[in-house]
C-alpha cells in the first residue's frame, strides 16, 4: 500500500514546506490511508510518475482534461500564442472568443465573465445573486461542494466531506449562519424553507448534477421546482457546472434537463488546464456588474490570453470531431465520450454481478461513480454509508496495477477522448482481478 521510492522521499520534503505536503487537500490520499506518487509527465489517458511507473488515468486532473493531458491541439495552441505574451491586462481578442462561444453555446447566458477558478465563480454569483436581489441568505445543498469561498464552505462536499469536517475554521458564526443547507433531492424541506423565508431568500446554488459527494443524479422533476421555486419567491436560481460544464455537452446539464437557471457557474473543461473559470446568465443580473453597476468583481489574470486560447482550442476539438474516432463513428466528442462511457458501464455492470460485488453505479456521458453499497444513492447520507474499507483495498489495488482511480470514495471519475475501448476493458480486466482478491 505505498507508492515508490522517490515519490516517498519528495513527500517527505513537501511535508516540510507545504502543509500536509499538498496544494489542495484531496491530493494528499490521507482518505485512503498512504501518501501520493508525484507526477513526472502525462499523456493521452496515461500517466507517469517519477518511479517511473505509469497509470490509466480516470481523473483527468480532476476534470479539465477532457482530451486527455497534454492534447496537442491544446499545448500548440499554448506555444504559439505564449510568444506573443502571455499576459497583459488589457482586453484580448480571446475574451471575445470565448465570451462567444459561452454565449453561444449556453443560451442561459447572455452575458458572461471570465474568472480564475471556480472558486472564484460561484463566489462571484452569490455576490452578484446578492446584489440584485438585495437579500442576504443563499441556499445551499448538504455535500455540495462550489469551491472555498467562505459562504460555501458551509456542509461542503469533496476535500471538506472527506476529512469529515465540513465547515472549516476561519469561517465565521455570522457570516455561515446566512448559508441555509438542505438536504439534496428533498422538495419537502426545500418547499418548507422558501415558505417560511423565502422573501429574505436572494439565491439557490446547486451543483447541476452533485458529483463531489459521490455523483448523485436529481430525481424527476426536482430541477425543475428548483426553478419554479426560485421565480415564485423572487430569488435566483444559480447551476454551478464547473464540474459538469462543457463536460456532459456544449450546455452542460441545463442543456440535457433543459432547465434555463438565472447564472451559471463554470471551470475546468474551459480551461483547458490552464486556471479558469466564468460566470454568466441573464443580461440584467450581469450588468450590475462594475464597472457598469454596484457588484466589484476583478482578476489581475481573468481573461488571460493563454488560458482563454487554449481553452477555445479545446471546446472546438469537443465540438469536432472525437480525437480519435473517424467522422462517421462520431459526429462530436460528446458523442463519442458517451460511447466509451457506455462501454465502460456495460462491462463494470457485468462485471459487478458477476463477483457478486453489492454496489451502485451512476454515470452520464463520461462522468462515473461507483459505490460499494446496494441502497439507493438520493443524497449525502446515503454515500457516507458506503463501505470504506472495502474502497480502500479496492484503490490500492488498483493503483498497483496501473489504474489510477480518485483517492476518495466521494469523487467522480472522468473518461477523457484519449481513452480507448482497450485502455477501458484493460481497466475491467484489473478491476475484476483486484476485486476477486479482497
Ligand atoms: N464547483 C464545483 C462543482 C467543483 O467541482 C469545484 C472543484 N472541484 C469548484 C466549484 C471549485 O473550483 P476550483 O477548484 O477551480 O476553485
Amino acid at each position: 500500500m505505498s507508492v515508490g521510492p522517490l515519490s516517498q522521499k519528495l513527500f517527505a520534503t513537501a511535508k516540510e514546506l507545504i502543509p500536509g505536503g499538498v496544494n489542495s487537500p484531496v491530493r494528499a490520499f490521507r482518505n485512503v490511508g498512504g501518501e501520493p506518487f508525484f507526477v513526472r509527465r502525462a499523456k493521452g489517458s496515461r500517466i507517469e510518475d517519477i518511479d517511473g511507473k505509469t497509470y490509466i488515468d480516470y481523473i483527468g486532473s480532476w476534470g479539465p482534461n477532457i482530451l486527455g493531458h497534454a492534447p496537442t491541439v491544446v499545448t500548440n495552441t499554448i506555444h504559439e500564442v505564449a510568444k506573443n505574451g502571455v499576459s497583459f491586462g488589457i482586453p484580448n481578442p480571446f475574451e471575445v472568443e470565448m465570451a462567444r462561444t459561452i454565449t453561444e453555446w449556453v443560451p442561459s447566458c447572455e452575458k458572461v465573465r471570465m474568472t480564475n477558478s471556480g472558486t472564484e465563480s460561484t463566489m462571484s454569483a452569490i455576490r452578484l445573486a446578492r446584489g440584485f436581489t438585495k437579500r442576504d441568505l443563499i441556499v445551499k445543498f448538504d455535500g455540495c461542494y462550489h469551491g472555498h469561498s467562505d459562504s460555501l464552505l458551509v456542509a461542503a462536499g469533496s476535500g471538506a466531506l472527506t476529512y469529515g469536517e465540513p465547515d472549516s475554521a476561519g469561517v465565521p458564526a455570522d457570516f455561515a449562519k446566512n448559508t441555509l443547507v438542505l438536504p439534496y433531492n428533498d422538495p419537502e424541506a426545500l418547499t418548507s424553507l422558501f415558505e417560511e423565508k423565502g422573501e429574505l431568500i436572494a439565491a439557490i446554488i446547486v451543483e447541476s448534477y452533485p458529483a463531489n459527494a459521490g455523483f448523485v443524479l436529481p430525481r424527476p422533476g426536482y430541477l425543475d421546482l428548483l426553478t419554479r421555486i426560485t421565480k415564485k419567491f423572487g430569488a435566483l436560481l444559480i447551476f454551478d457546472e464547473v464540474m459538469t460544464g462543457f463536460r456532459l455537452g456544449k450546455a452542460g446539464v441545463q442543456g440535457l434537463e433543459g432547465i434555463t437557471p438565472d447564472l451559471s457557474c463554470f471551470g475546468k473543461v474551459i480551461g483547458g488546464g490552464l486556471p479558469v473559470g466564468a460566470f454568466g446568465g441573464r443580461a440584467d443580473v450581469m450588468d450590475l456588474l462594475a464597472p457598469l453597476g454596484p457588484v466589484y468583481q476583478a482578476g489581475t489574470l481573468s481573461g488571460n490570453p493563454l488560458a482563454m486560447a487554449a481553452g477555445l482550442a479545446q471546446l472546438k476539438q469537443l465540438a469536432g470531431n472525437g480525437a480519435l474516432a473517424s467522422a462517421a463513428e462520431s459526429p462530436n466528442g460528446y458523442d463519442r465520450l458517451d460511447q466509451l462511457g457506455q462501454h465502460f458501464e456495460t462491462g463494470l455492470r457485468a462485471l459487478l454481478e458477476e463477483k457478486g460485488v453489492p454496489h451502485r453505479l451512476n454515470r452520464v456521458g463520461s462522468m462515473f461513480c461507483l459505490f460499494f453499497t446496494d441502497r439507493e444513492i438520493v443524497n449525502v447520507s446515503d454515500v457516507m454509508k458506503q463501505d470504506l474499507e472495502f474502497f480502500k483495498k479496492f484503490f490500492w489495488g488498483c493503483l498497483e496495477k496501473g489504474i489510477y482511480l480518485a483517492p476518495s470514495p466521494y469523487e467522480t471519475g472522468f473518461l477523457s477522448l484519449a481513452h480507448t475501448e482497450a485502455d477501458l476493458d484493460d481497466t475491467l480486466g484489473v478491476f475484476g482481478e483486484v476485486l476477486g482478491r479482497i
